[in-house]
């Protein structure tokens, strides 16, 4: 993050801060994650593949599981209250 984005972020709505960034990764030829090709030059198509498919070696660590499991205890009791 430069320090423009900084202050973007400082004194903008997020809703704005969202749509810099949006528009920062469409024009300037942020690659995907998945194919490698610039976002700007996927089709319809190619982009539901990519949303779709999952990236390697992203997986829930037993840290994370256990905040989930906390989270769910803490949702379930909190709907029985
Ligand atoms: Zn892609």
């Amino acid at each position: 993050m430069d320090r423009f984005e900084e202050w973007l972020e400082k004194r903008l709505p997020a809703r704005l801060v969202g749509a810099y960034y949006w528009l920062k990764h469409r024009l300037t030829g942020a690659s995907c994650f998945v194919c490698g090709m610039p976002f700007l030059l996927h089709t319809p198509a190619q982009e539901w593949r990519c949303n779709n498919t999952p990236l390697d070696g992203l997986e829930i660590t037993e840290q994370g599981m256990a905040l989930l499991v906390v989270d769910e205890a803490e949702r379930i009791t909190g709907d029985a209250a």
